[in-house]
Parts: C-alpha cells; structure tokens; sequence
C-alpha cells in the first residue's frame, strides 16, 4: 500500500536521474539537481480553491438546468426550453437514444462529477479523510470524460445561429450559465490535486498518517 511518510522517489522525465522528493510547500516546485527540469509541483492552495469553484459549478449548473436556454418568438409565439426538457422532447418524438445520451452527457455526468467532487473535497478537510473518499475521487474522474458542456454549448450556439433565421432568439440565463461551466470545469482541474487527497486518506493497514501534524 502507498507509504505516505517515507518520501517519494521519482525518475526525472529529462534526464532519467533518480531522486527523493522532499515535502514540498503550498506552491512550492522541486527541480531535478543535474538538469534542472521540474519534476513535482505543489500547486497552492490544493483544497478550498477547487472547492470554491465546485460550488460556484454546482449554482451554475442548477441554473443551466433549470432557467430557459434561450426563448423563441416567430409569428407572435413564444416558446422557450430547457435543456432537461429538450431531452423529454427528443424522447418524446422517438429519438430515445440521442435524448439519453443528451441527459448522460449535459445533466448527468457534470452532476456526478459535481457531486463526488463537493464530497471529496469536503470530507478531506478534516484529517484523516474517510477511505471511501478514495472511492469518491475514481468515481468523480469516471464521470469528468463524459461531462461535455463545451460539446453541447457548440451545439447550441449552431442552432441558435440556424434559428435566428427563422424567428427571433432570445439567449436566456441557462446559456449563461452552460458558459460559466465551459470554464469552471477546467478550473476546478486545474487548481485540484488529487495528491492532496491521496495524503489524508487514512489507510486501514497504515497508522502511520495519524500522526501528521494538522
Ligand atoms: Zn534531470
């Protein structure tokens, strides 16, 4: 099982030299002693900017969800639709399987990775974390691929450009919000390290991290 006081021993990528890693600050960088490439970062701040974000993600993908994504008037109608409901209506006309693959991939999936990211990043706050938190975060990386919020805000601006044709389009606040997800989910992997994580789990058959200062 992984030693987590004993310090790690790394390869460098350029010059293939073997090397300890000592325990590195909040933003601290370790460079390799002959060539000088940068073999481990700590990036700062491992754990509340992550959070901090996920919860801005979570706000803004209840908006995306629940406020229209744009209205349409043509004709003195107006219509506007979510994106759940944008998936009922698929299913409705018999495209049940573009509808599931919709809702797995712009509800579902960003949910998940939400929700188990929120739940990690929570529980690892007070030392040692729980080990299903390992659990969690494998969940929380299965679910990353599938969440495709740049996907769909492509597709949406494509139609939305199709139909401003035809009647007049009227973005509404869950197009802002799909936006706002396009680039908080790359933020959020961006300033979390999964390291930080793997640190406070406590292991069953190591007693060893209990006793790291908090
Ligand atoms: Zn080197």
């Amino acid at each position: 099982m992984l030693a987590v006081n004993t310090m790690e021993t790394v390869a460098c990528p350029d010059c293939d030299l073997l090397q300890h890693l000592p325990e590195l600050p909040p933003g601290g960088k370790a460079r390799c002693p002959r060539c000088g490439w940068v073999v481990a970062t700590r990036t700062v701040d491992p754990l509340d900017r992550p959070l901090a974000l996920t919860i801005t993600a979570l706000i803004a993908l209840i908006l995306a969800n629940t406020a229209p994504l744009m209205g349409l008037s043509a004709v003195g109608r107006y219509a506007s639709t979510t994106i759940v409901g944008g998936a009922y209506d698929m299913w409705v006309q018999g495209q049940e399987v573009t509808a599931v693959i919709v809702a797995f991939c712009a509800v579902i999936a960003p949910a998940g990775y939400i929700l188990f990211m929120l739940t990690v990043l929570l529980a690892v706050r007070r030392p040692p974390a729980p080990q299903w938190v390992g659990e969690m975060l494998r969940w929380a990386d299965s679910m990353r691929p599938w969440s495709m919020n740049e996907v769909m805000m492509l597709g949406i601006l494509v139609a939305l450009v199709k139909i401003a044709e035809l009647a007049t389009v009227d973005p509404g606040v869950g197009l802002y919000a799909v936006g706002a997800l396009v680039v908080l989910f790359p933020a959020i992997m961006v300033t979390f390290d999964p390291h930080e994580v793997w640190k406070r789990v406590e292991w069953a058959d190591n007693e060893a991290t209990t006793e790291e200062p908090a």
